[in-house]
């Protein structure tokens, strides 16, 4: 579809985010005939298309995860789904249609486009390593994605920061470039599954150093070497490597619905059981939402139980139209 005809329209749903929270409520409001539109930043399939292997899904333990998100992708298109790459800067409330309130989602490039209802469903945003020259040398050896930039670094020296899931399951598959992977995690505990630490402690090439902090990290141009910190004793310890890959977590990104939903003290969107936001009208689902557990099936279900909601609320405003439009002509 032309974007001037994207911009004409006014769509019963728009998701902001085309991760499996996205695609899951994509799914259901298409194959219900609501005309849907994704508006999607960057790539489809969000964080779980920089994961190289996906095998917690149900029925699928071959994929990685870009493959997963090209199917989703695929599927969510056969049933009539629209998907904008752009940036969402703002959702403001517009003049009802009918008895529903409408929004204007505003774009970055100063469009904006008429919705009926907003699903929010733009996930988190990897935290970067609080360290100094973090800034200067992210994508100069410093990286948070090890699908996209593993390759780099063949034969090299690999740090990975963090001691959760993902430091263990990206510092594996890191393994299979790095001539050395030494994870750094702050205290000796994991966040990470034991079958996550075991394979990755399989592997001849990974160590870990427990308790320290990145403080510095150094080089010319590209990324030679960081500095650590040990969090007991503060002793520091400078260490040659040549890429940084940082896992130490996610913070969410819904500061454009702030104002409108009610956000935790953290940034996430506080939903009730069916995904609805504190704003009728608009539904949270996937990472961004408050406690969310950060699972791939989760999301997807989130955006089921959103979208489902959805024809339900739609359903009752155009009754309520039709019954208001009777009521005038008796
Ligand atoms: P996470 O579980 O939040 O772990 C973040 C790690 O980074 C923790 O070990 C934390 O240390 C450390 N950390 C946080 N801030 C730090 C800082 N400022 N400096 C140094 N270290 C810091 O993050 P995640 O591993 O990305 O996982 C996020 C969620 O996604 C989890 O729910 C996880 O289960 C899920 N996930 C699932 C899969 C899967 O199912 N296949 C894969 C990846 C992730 P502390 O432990 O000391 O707080």
């Amino acid at each position: 579809m032309q974007y001037e005809e994207i911009l004409a329209r006014t769509w019963d749903v728009v998701i902001v985010g085309a991760g499996p929270g996205g695609m899951g409520a994509a799914l259901y409001s298409s194959r219900a005939d609501l005309s849907t539109l994704i508006i999607e930043k960057n790539f489809v399939g969000g964080l779980i298309a920089l994961t190289m292997e996906v095998e917690n899904y149900p029925a699928v333990d071959f994929a990685s995860g870009m493959e997963l998100a090209q199917h989703m992708e695929a599927q969510v298109k056969k049933f009539g789904t629209e998907i904008l790459y752009k940036e969402v800067t703002r959702v403001e409330k517009a003049e009802p249609v009918g008895t529903a309130p409408s929004f204007h989602v505003r774009l970055a490039d100063g469009e904006s486009v008429r919705a009926l209802s907003v699903v929010v469903a733009c996930g988190s945003a990897p935290r970067r390593i609080p360290a100094r020259g973090e800034e200067e040398f992210y994508g100069r050896g410093v990286s948070y994605c090890a699908t996209c930039d593993g390759a780099f670094f063949r034969n090299k020296d690999i740090m990975v920061v963090g001691g959760g899931e993902s430091a263990f399951q990206e510092g594996h598959f890191l393994t299979q470039f790095g001539k050395t992977v030494t994870l750094v995690h702050r205290r000796d505990q994991f966040r990470a599954t034991p079958l996550a630490v075991r394979r990755a402690r399989a592997s001849e090439k990974w160590s870990e150093k427990l308790g320290y902090t990145i403080e510095e990290i150094k080089g010319e141009g590209v990324v030679t070497g960081v500095r650590l910190k040990n969090v007991s004793t503060g002793e520091v310890d400078d260490v040659p490597v040549d890429g940084v890959f940082g896992f130490i977590g996610y913070e969410p990104a819904a500061t454009f619905v702030e104002g409108l939903c009610e956000l935790d003290g953290e940034g996430y969107l506080v939903v009730d059981g069916k995904m609805r936001t504190s704003c009728p009208g608009i539904w949270g689902c996937g990472d961004i939402i408050k406690g969310s557990l950060k699972q791939m099936v989760i999301s997807a279900g989130n955006g089921a139980t959103a979208a489902i909601d959805i024809r339900e609320y739609l359903a009752e405003h155009k009754d309520a139209e039709t019954a208001s439009a009777e009521h005038q002509a008796a």
